[in-house]
């Protein structure tokens, strides 16, 4: 285990801040390997954790590791994500205010995983009566019920979280949790339909085939063999050797009875799942225009899982009403639409019964009182990070506008949080020049102005909208914007570089180019009527309450689903605002997901999109490092004969007598209010070197 700052030519340094060439990415990097190659995964800039993805298990998270964390100050003991979360709790408990752990990353960096370790350190430092057991148990098994519907294999994870995820936990006035709630973002629900090559479905569909029993099978008239679904054969990747899908089953079912889901509404839900798999196998056939299905045995037996009427669902895959003024007009579907309408019923299904989940775990979750407990939440968000493919779409849109909200949230809440200590402590506050990424949120949102504007206008728009008119929509609006470009008005060499359907948009992270095909479509994100009268009318109470008959019913056009995004965006915003932010940036050393391995290229693509390198900038101009009196003196006392081996002064005292006899120079330090501030690194090293020297 590393032991204070003495250890940096071996194992770099714990807190960036320390580093001596904070400007050069090379330093950055080599800082991050060194470590990484001692198994220290986690740095400091300041206060915000670094953690870098070791893909192996260490034994760090033990619980003694968590016992060895519980109450220490944050700069005694090596970095951690418990550090990380003891400090939060701290302050949650000792000055009743809000915290929230952001982290961040991209696929596979290991959020989720730094996301259970805080939920772990909380319950096992947390009380411990016998109520309070079981609502930390709930709060636990959330997770594998969630993973199995929300997750998914990918090329870049093999559990990658397929939607963003925010939790509160709350706890009462002594620290002791009382219950929990979840908000989830934009599930990934094109992956029930189809997936690349490589990628899976989401797990629970493998689950049920390979650990439900034989009577549960034939009950849901379902085979185990993988390649009997068109839903599941697409990314051609059915069973893995590393994932138990039978076993993860088992956990899941017992997670579900843990967090009490009734029998019933466990059968609800797994004749839920097995219908979407038999949809994906209804298949039409076409004369003169007009579809029809191909094998009417597999509707009925959807029908009959969904408990809908048979001869309905048939008539609404290939049908479609539409009520014009009153005027109710009913006419057939040809074979691409009820393909179309197929798919869309499968994701609405799927992508709705995820959310009635998260709802029905917080039914579960809730406090059964929240006296006093306003204040006392300690929220974790786990989303998506910036994705920049080599084909993005209108997912990666929503994803990069959602890491742009977050940046800009991080920028007001670190940089305030900065000038808001110096100014506490009395220290002058030297302003430092960064990049402000409020441009780009305004170039997305801004009313009328904006992407999301313009894109919900063509969406609404009568005649024939399409995702081309769309685009020069853009580009008439936006072409003189700094941060948009497009292919007409760019020189030779940009347009080599993209389609004439395509746009670019200088994010904060990078450049990254939106092929605009299929926007307009899944921003409408259209369900026909018939099929949604259909299972508004199911016997199936979770079918049913997931497609409310007022919604068929309701003339008004529902929010596109870039708006629905937006406010849910904002209002998340709203809710990390008013609390104290915590930061975990995560870092993915390697594309093979394997340990050992550390790509300095990959690394430093992720270095600078976090905006790690500004990160530190901001934290190190004025002051690299800062520690309260008690802590400085307590260390280096014996440095100075006034101070050891008795001191009857005060802290600040003290300090001042020691920074006076180590001929520190008038610029190199500043005394605030409970604080030392030191410019350089070196200043601290040459007093450490001291120290270990006596
Ligand atoms: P993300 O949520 O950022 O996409 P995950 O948290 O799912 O990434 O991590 C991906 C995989 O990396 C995990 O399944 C696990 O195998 C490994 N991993 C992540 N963090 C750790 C860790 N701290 N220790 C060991 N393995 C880890
Ligand atoms: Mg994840």
């Amino acid at each position: 285990m590393e032991r204070g700052l003495h250890d940096r030519d071996r194992a770099g340094v714990q807190d960036f801040v320390l580093l001596e060439n904070i400007q050069s990415e090379e330093a950055f990097i080599g800082n991050l390997r060194k470590r990484f190659q001692e198994n220290l995964i986690y740095t400091y800039i300041g206060q915000v954790l670094i953690s870098v993805n070791p893909y192996k298990q260490l034994p760090i998270y033990s619980d003694n590791d968590i016992k060895e964390y519980r109450n220490k100050h944050f700069y005694e003991i090596p970095p951690h994500v418990y550090a990380v979360t003891d400090n939060a709790f701290r302050s949650l408990i000792e000055e009743n205010k809000g915290q929230c752990v952001l982290i961040s990353g991209e696929s596979g960096s290991g959020k989720t995983e730094a996301s259970k370790k805080v939920l772990q350190y909380i319950a096992a430092c947390s009380g411990h009566q016998f109520t309070v057991e079981s609502v930390k148990e709930k709060l636990l098994k959330s997770n594998p019920v969630l993973e199995a519907f929300g997750n998914a294999k990918t090329n870049r994870n093999i559990n990658s979280s397929r939607f963003g995820k925010y939790m509160d936990i709350q706890f009462d006035f002594s620290g002791t949790p009382i219950g929990g709630h979840i908000l989830n973002y934009l599930l990934e629900k094109s992956r029930v339909v189809n997936q690349n090559g490589g990628e899976r479905n989401f797990h629970i569909f493998y689950q049920l085939l390979a650990g439900a029993s034989e009577e549960q099978l034939k009950q849901l008239e379902l085979t185990r063999s993988l390649d009997h679904y068109n839903y599941l054969s697409d990314g051609q990747n059915g069973a893995v050797k590393s994932i138990d899908d039978a076993g993860d089953f088992k956990v899941v079912q017992q997670a579900m009875t843990v967090i009490d889901f009734k029998q019933s509404e466990q059968n609800e839900i797994f004749n839920i799942i097995a219908s979407v798999l038999h949809l994906g196998n209804v298949s039409f056939t076409e004369a003169e225009g007009i579809a029809k299905v191909e094998k009417s045995a597999t509707v009925t037996t959807i029908a009959k899982l969904l408990n809908v009427d048979q001869k309905e669902l048939h008539a609404a895959l290939t049908n479609r009403t539409i009520d014009a003024r009153g005027d109710v007009v009913t006419s057939p579907l040809n074979r691409d639409l009820a393909i179309y309408a197929r798919d869309a019923l499968a994701k609405a299904i799927y992508d709705r019964l995820f959310t009635w989940l998260v709802q029905r775990l917080n039914i579960s979750l809730q406090a059964k009182d929240l006296r006093g407990a306003i204040n006392n939440v300690m929220g974790i968000l786990d989303i998506y990070g910036f994705e920049i493919f080599k084909k993005n779409s209108f997912e990666q849109f929503c994803i990069n506008f959602c890491n742009e909200k977050l940046q800009q949230l991080f920028i007001e809440l670190t940089l305030k949080s900065e000038q808001d200590e110096y100014r506490r402590e009395g220290i002058e506050w030297v302003s430092v020049e960064y990049f402000d990424n409020k441009v780009i949120c305004n170039l997305i949102e801004e009313k009328y102005k904006g992407i999301i504007s313009i894109l919900d206008e063509e969406c609404l728009r009568p005649g024939e909208p399409t995702d081309i008119t769309f685009l020069a929509k853009l580009t008439d609006k936006l072409s003189k914007h700094p941060h948009y470009i497009c292919h007409e008005k760019s020189s030779t060499q940009v347009q080599k570089t993209m389609g004439r359907d395509e746009f670019r948009l200088v994010h904060y992270a990078g450049d990254v180019t939106y092929n605009v095909n299929g926007f307009l479509d899944k921003n409408n994100d259209l369900l026909f009527r018939d099929l949604k009268e259909t299972m508004s009318k199911s016997d199936n109470e979770i079918i049913r309450s997931c497609f409310p008959a007022t919604e068929y019913k309701n003339k008004k056009r529902p929010d596109t689903a870039i708006t629905q995004f937006r406010n849910s965006l904002n209002n998340l915003m709203e809710i990390l605002m008013c609390k104290e932010p915590s930061y975990i940036r995560c870092i993915k050393p390697n594309d093979q997901q394997l340990p050992g391995i550390f790509d300095d290229e990959l690394v430093l693509h992720q270095v600078k999109y976090l905006g790690l390198m500004e990160n530190l900038r901001v934290r190190r101009a004025g002051f690299a490092y800062r520690r309260t009196y008690e802590t400085f003196l307590n260390r280096y006392k014996s440095l100075s004969k006034t101070t050891w081996p008795n001191f009857k002064g005060s802290a600040k005292e003290g300090v001042r007598i020691l920074a006076n006899d180590l001929h520190y120079g008038t610029d190199d330090y500043r005394l605030g209010e409970t604080k030392i501030f030191i410019r350089f690194p070196k200043t601290l090293f040459d007093t450490e070197d001291a120290f270990q020297a006596k």
